[in-house]
């Protein structure tokens, strides 16, 4: 039989991809997930339970059931705005969550565990691209969630023998290349999916936060890395751990800066669409570039991006924002 994967947050944007990618490698992925921002419909590969990761005596119920050695844990609140106006729920759903999970894993005799870390642990790194080692010092609440939970899981690692991989997510967007997974945020916030809405004349034009930053045309520089990609770096990390590989922190980006407005452009250049767009205020808890040196998962997981060009990325998104695959394709 497949062996049996606990995916928390499966039900969510990335956590549905990483199921896809496990399946299609041979394992069983069995999710729980409290459904506050994941979607039931997303859940096709393996059994699921509605469940609230913080609940930790329900978690190691069905850790055991399933026979699982091995959890990747995505369950997490992830807006970088809401986390600097509302703290106490990322530390809730977080630092809580990590907590429950820890001792769920502990309790269950769990040997692996992959982490959903995040680029936002830099904070304003002190130089480009970002190596691993760079001094993490988060600039806002959802950044030191996500740093908090990578300590949490090195003192239970160290404690219990855990194994572990952090990944540090750079920017994920896109949409599984089959169409089989969509990008769904409720709300959304995030800047391809509403600049394609803006485009596509079902949403507002697209506010521009803030073009007075040190980049070369003043508006933030983010590492974009399609969805698809993120998910095959979850297997290569855990296949890492099965083979015997020691725990480790990793980046996984594209390793390419996209700015703000070089983004709007690539919209345009591939759907033939333009972005209504204005200029306004920077976002709280912004860091003006963030870009990923992905030499160490390349080096140490063999792990390359293959879908995270713009324009693909803007592709495989585009049908589920109002733009037709057709018109997408057109262009
Ligand atoms: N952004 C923007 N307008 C929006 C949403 C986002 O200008 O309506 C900018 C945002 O300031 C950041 C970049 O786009 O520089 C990516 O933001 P997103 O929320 O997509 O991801 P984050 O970097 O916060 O994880």
């Amino acid at each position: 039989a497949d062996a049996p994967i606990l995916v928390t947050g499966g039900a969510g944007f990335i956590g549905s991809h990483a199921c896809k990618a496990l399946s299609l490698a041979g394992f069983l992925p069995v999710v729980i997930d409290n459904l506050c921002t994941g979607h039931g419909d997303s859940v096709k590969w393996g059994p699921f339970y509605e469940l609230d990761v913080r609940n930790s005596l329900a978690v190691a119920d069905v850790i055991s059931r399933h026979d699982i050695r091995h959890v990747m844990h995505f369950a997490a609140s992830a807006y970088v705005g809401e986390s600097v106006r509302n703290p106490g729920k990322y530390y809730q759903n977080n630092i809580g969550g990590m907590q429950a999970l820890l001792d769920a894993c502990v309790t269950a005799k769990v040997e692996n565990l992959i982490f959903s870390s995040s680029c936002a642990t830099y904070g304003i790194p002190e130089s480009q691209p970002i190596r691993e080692d760079s001094p993490q010092n988060p600039i806002n609440p959802y950044g030191r969630t996500k740093l908090i939970g990578e300590q949490m899981i090195r003192d239970y690692a160290h404690a219990y023998g855990i194994k572990y991989a952090t990944l540090r997510y750079f920017n994920a967007c896109g949409a599984d290349p089959d169409g089989e997974l969509a990008e769904r945020h409720d709300p959304e916030t995030h800047l391809l999916p509403l600049a394609m809405l803006a485009a596509a004349g079902l949403h507002d034009e697209l506010q521009i936060f803030g073009t007075d930053y040190a980049t070369q045309d003043g508006t933030c520089v983010r590492d974009y890395i399609h969805v698809d990609d993120l998910a095959h770096g979850h297997v290569a990390a855990l296949q890492h751990l099965l083979d015997g590989g020691a725990s480790l922190a990793l980046n996984l980006g594209s390793g390419k800066g996209h700015s703000v407005l070089q983004v709007l452009e690539e919209i345009e250049n591939v759907t033939g669409r333009k972005v209504p767009a204005r200029f306004a205020a920077r976002r709280p808890g912004d860091p003006p570039v963030l870009t990923a040196d992905p030499s160490l998962a390349a080096e140490v997981l063999g792990f390359h991006t293959l879908h995270s060009s713009m324009a693909q990325i803007i592709r495989d998104a585009a049908p589920f924002f109002g733009l037709s695959k057709k018109e997408a394709q057109n262009a």
